[in-house]
């Protein structure tokens, strides 16, 4: 559970670590294993041809205490080990003469005329590798203890201890750290998958993510996302293409049920009611039409159609909508002040620059109250051209100000229907305006009102 948290390169990392402990661990018990039964053999091999060298002694049956003290003396000399030996029930006969009477064990119970080997912790002379056998020369028993001293064994053994505690620790981590920097080089190319795939938006569709090795696991991978986006892709060809043959096709229709009416509505001997039937139908018509349009604009846009190239003068154009739509304010009550002196030169498509100031003085219009006030102003700074479009209307409130640029977004369904909107003039608005390379923002306070700037580069030529 705990693991899950931890990205995969840590877990590919721990999981190797885990792994390399197990096995270093069995290896070091194998090697400290084989090493102390090695030690232990050795010894008590020295134990037994020693004890081999008594056991044959020929004379041992006629002179037994001479022989064995004479033999007791050979084992401390030359080999360091004591010796003891027990008569009849265990009782001690003779023993090496620099082993404390202390230290001499009891005879073990159970003594055979085999070697038996064990290990014993004796007082004053610590663990003694033992080795005891009984003779039989003449008719007595001699039971002999042979002692050899653990403690070089011991110390060997301990140093080995010592230096697998150091080498194990020491192996995981150097692992450990290679390991890390190995799990991060294999996982490299996710990341960079990663980076690639979060560049990928809606408008970026025709992109696809690079494929190094098609068949290897992230290759697998990387096609398995690109054929994903191809098919996004697809859809959102379907979709633009359906909004755009759709709204063309409305079209026709739209404008003869059009013309009907207006032809309708001429004719002298049309009752009254039918006439207000009329009014409404050609009304809707006009909604209709817009909507249509702007759809249409809309995929378009999403198509992202060469945006023609010419230069246009964005303070002239600002000018000449002003014109156009001061009866629009003033039948509103509304004044309008257009300021565009400042020559203001920008590369584009003339017709969509058009529409990109049309929806912006409309919506300032639609949404200011009689009496107020509204100015468009283009100016240039460095190499922008600034078009600015301010009321004093209703403003927007602040939490719908992120969501006014999206499809179909009214902030007051009823007001925006009242006065012909769509929701669609601010998102046409920004996709044309991103479309020559520009940027869009807008500010509002609820009241008081709303000031919408837009910037364009300015065209070399202007
Ligand atoms: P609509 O066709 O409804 O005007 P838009 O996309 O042009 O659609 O605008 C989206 C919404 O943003 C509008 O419904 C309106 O609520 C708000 N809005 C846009 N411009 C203004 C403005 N100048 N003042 C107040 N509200 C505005």
């Amino acid at each position: 559970v705990i693991a899950l948290r931890f990205t995969i390169r840590w877990r590919l990392t721990l999981w190797n670590l885990l792994a390399l402990a197990l096995v270093l661990l069995a290896f070091a018990a194998l090697v400290y294993a084989l090493v102390a039964r090695s030690l232990y053999r050795g010894l008590d091999s020295r134990l037994a041809l020693a004890f081999d060298q008594l056991r044959h002694d020929r004379r041992l049956s006629s002179e037994a205490d001479n022989r064995l003290a004479h033999w007791i003396a050979e084992f401390k000399e030359h080999e360091g080990f004591f010796c003891v030996v027990y008569g009849r029930q265990g009782k001690l006969r003779q023993r090496s003469e620099e082993l404390a009477i202390d230290s001499v064990p009891a005879r073990p119970d159970e003594v055979t005329t085999e070697p038996t080997f064990r290990d014993l912790n004796l007082p004053g002379i610590n663990r003694q590798r033992t080795l005891i056998c009984r003779l039989q020369p003449a008719e007595e028993e001699l039971d002999v203890l042979l002692l050899a001293p653990l403690a070089d064994v011991d110390r060997e053994l301990e140093h080995l201890r010592t230096a697998l505690a150091a080498a194990v620790p020491g192996i995981l981590l150097f692992s450990g750290v290679l390991g890390y920097f190995l799990a991060r080089k294999a996982l490299s190319p996710v990341s960079r998958l990663k980076s690639l795939t979060d560049e990928i938006t809606a408008d970026r569709l025709d992109r696809r993510l690079p494929v190094d090795n098609p068949d290897d696991e992230l290759g697998r991978l990387t096609r398995t996302i690109n054929a994903m986006i191809g098919r996004l892709e697809h859809s959102f060809v379907e979709i633009r293409r359906f909004t755009a043959d759709a709204s063309h096709e409305l079209r026709t229709p739209l404008a003869a049920i059009r013309a009907e009416a207006e032809v309708a509505l001429t004719r002298s001997q049309t009752e009254p009611e039918v006439r207000e039937l009329l009014g409404s139908i050609l009304e809707e018509c006009a909604r209709l039409t817009r909507l249509t349009e702007q759809l249409l604009s809309l995929a378009r846009e999403d198509d992202r159609v060469e945006t023609r190239r010419e230069p246009v003068q964005l303070n002239q154009l600002v000018v000449r909508i002003g014109d156009t739509m001061r009866p629009v304010a003033e039948a509103s009550r509304l004044q309008l002040n257009v300021e565009s002196d400042e020559e203001a030169i920008v590369t584009g498509d003339r017709e969509r620059l058009r529409q990109v100031v049309y929806n912006l003085l409309d919506n300032a219009i639609k949404y200011t109250p009689a009496g107020g006030l509204v100015e468009v102003r283009v100016k240039r700074a460095l190499d922008r051209a600034i078009l600015t479009v301010r009321d004093t209307g209703v403003g927007i409130p602040a939490e719908h100000l992120p969501r006014v640029f999206d499809r179909f977004y009214r902030v007051d369904k009823v007001r925006s229907r009242e006065m012909g909107g769509t929701g669609l003039g601010l998102s046409i608005v920004r996709s044309i305006v991103q479309a020559h390379g520009g940027e869009i923002i807008l500010g509002s306070e609820p009241g008081k009102g709303t000031t919408c700037t837009v910037s364009f580069p300015i065209s070399p030529e202007g």
